[in-house]
């Protein structure tokens, strides 16, 4: 077991096997017994501080450092973090969707072990042991503000406040040890505030752990007031699969209510204010609303022209919540300058899980291809990290808690299922880095109807089965001869012995990370709650 307090920049990576305790109670017995009381006998500069920024639905084509062929957006700040870190070009989340990434980011954990399946009205078991746990037993401060949607209450920090369920962007309502509060102004700010001022109270004798989790850019995509005029009326060029009929797919794509198209409502479309907005806030949103929508209403747009407005509606908004995030991103950036942190703290910017920018004219997530399943992950480790580095291996959400763990010293719990990213961040991808990874989707009957599926994903394919009471279908799709992901070649002579691999590896990792045979009972997975 490495020691606890050694800087890792001053030790040799151990083997990820080497950093693992016998079990989980053992681990944190242990951990807590070999851990100094706070406060007392730890030098601080010695571990880096950690901060821990997580958007919700950040799609990584909305960051310009990720290069997206449309440029959507410049989000500077973002880029700052990416040119003196390092971006990661795949890192893929287990289960595409809000509550279940962040119960496997806190636990390092696949969802049928964290027990946080979907966002239908499961509660999360604080009673797990969680990274942030794990590091306040040794020694570090830990907050977190902002999204939580974890239903219980947070456990394993010393301060938090959190929005109720999915919080919203206008004077939110927040929870705390003890009780409800409110705040005036907008959830991005709020929670950046928060955050700024734990930072500027906390125990400058200690390091800390800081877990900024913005509500932004989820929906209904409400940007600051001030940032309403951000583009100046910009049309957005399409994607390619503005238009997508779904052909050369099956029933799960041809079933789903996910479209710009159909599914959007009013309220997604800023056709119906929201009703949180005060009267001068207001009068901001319909200066800038009425006269657009009274034009729209004027030009009664039908067909793919309807499409087209709505999807530039929508990217209006969803870009104008990222520029509020990356405003905060350099607000946290300049703080750790000013305060002279920057060179022992780990900055790490990711999204619970990517979007659809109007890619199969959808928008929301949930899908095993690529926009959905992939997320971005921006790291600036000073003196570890080199700056401007760029990795393309397959990372996870998974791999957050043990990274973290480990960048800070501390035991990684052998149930951790994710791989620390260590070695990575030091530029040196261990030989036997992952090469597949598992991903699995639970949340139908739900909103946007899409259906139960877990599959395979290399470098080059993804395998997929889609089951349950309505459904039992595979398909495979082969991103190198078709990266937009538009066609099932599952069926097709000349897949026959890659579908047998991969069918092989599927059962391989099924078993390695002993998925349960059958999911929880419907009846243990009450109605949604919308
Ligand atoms: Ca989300």
């Amino acid at each position: 077991m490495p020691r606890v307090h050694v800087h890792p920049r001053l030790r040799i990576a151990p083997r990820p096997d080497a950093t693992r305790v016998a079990t989980l109670a053992l681990g944190l017995a242990a951990l807590i017994a070999a851990t100094s009381p706070p406060g007392r006998a730890v030098a601080s500069e010695a571990r880096p501080n950690i901060v821990f920024i997580f958007s919700d639905d950040h799609a990584y084509q909305a960051i310009s450092a990720y290069g997206d062929p449309r440029r959507l957006i410049d989000t500077p700040h973002l880029d700052r973090l990416a040119g003196e870190g390092m971006r990661f070009d795949r890192c893929l989340v287990t289960n595409s969707i809000c509550g279940p990434s962040r119960a496997c980011v806190l636990t390092g954990k696949y969802s049928h072990l964290n027990g946080f399946y979907n966002n239908t009205g499961i509660r999360f078991d604080g009673s797990q042991v969680t990274f942030p746990k794990l590091l306040r037993a040794a020694g570090y401060q830990t907050a977190i503000f902002g999204k939580w949607h974890l239903n219980s209450d947070p456990t394993g920090f010393d301060a938090w406040e959190v929005l109720p369920g999915q919080g919203i962007y206008y004077n939110p309502p927040m929870l705390k040890p003890g009780g409800r509060t409110k705040h005036h102004g907008y959830v991005t700010d709020v929670i950046t505030d928060l955050s700024l001022d734990w930072l500027s109270r906390r125990d400058r004798s200690r390091p800390f752990l800081l877990m900024c989790q913005h509500k932004a850019p989820h929906r209904e995509w409400e940007p600051a007031l001030r940032h309403l005029d951000h583009d100046k009326d910009r049309v957005y060029p399409p994607p390619a699969t503005l238009l997508d009929d779904y052909s050369g797919r099956g029933p799960a794509e041809h079933r789903q209510d996910m479209t710009i198209a159909r599914t959007m409502n009013d309220k997604d479309l800023k056709l119906t204010p929201p009703a949180q907005l005060d009267a001068d806030q207001r009068s901001a949103w319909d200066a800038y609303y009425e006269p657009r929508n009274a034009a729209f209403r004027r030009q009664a747009p039908q067909g793919a022209d309807l499409v087209r407005w709505k999807y530039n509606r929508y990217l209006h908004d969803y870009l104008g919540c990222i520029k509020g995030v990356d405003e905060s991103v350099g607000r946290l950036l300049d703080y750790l300058d000013r305060e002279g942190l920057a060179d022992n703290t780990i900055v790490v910017y990711a999204s619970d899980q990517g979007f659809y920018l109007g890619e199969h004219g959808w928008f929301d997530k949930r899908w095993i291809f690529e926009e959905s399943l992939r997320t971005p992950l921006l790291v600036r480790w000073p003196g570890v990290t080199k700056r401007g580095s760029v990795n393309a291996d397959i990372v996870s959400n998974v791999d957050f808690a043990p990274t973290l763990l480990e960048a800070a010293g501390v035991p990684v719990p052998r149930e951790i299922q994710g791989r620390s990213l260590v070695p990575i961040l030091r530029g040196d991808t261990p030989a036997d880095w992952r090469k597949s990874f598992y991903y699995h989707y639970y949340e139908y009957p739900a909103v946007h109807d899409v259906r139960r599926h877990y599959g395979v994903v290399t470098d080059r394919y993804k395998l997929v089965h889609f089951y349950g009471s309505d459904i039992d279908t595979w398909e495979l799709f082969d991103r190198q001869a078709d990266p937009l992901e538009l066609r099932d070649v599952s069926s097709e002579p000349e897949y026959a012995t890659a579908r047998k691999e991969l069918e092989a590896e599927l059962a391989r990792l099924r078993s390695a990370l002993r998925v349960t045979p059958q999911d929880p009972p419907e009846s243990e997975i009450p109605a949604p709650r919308r």
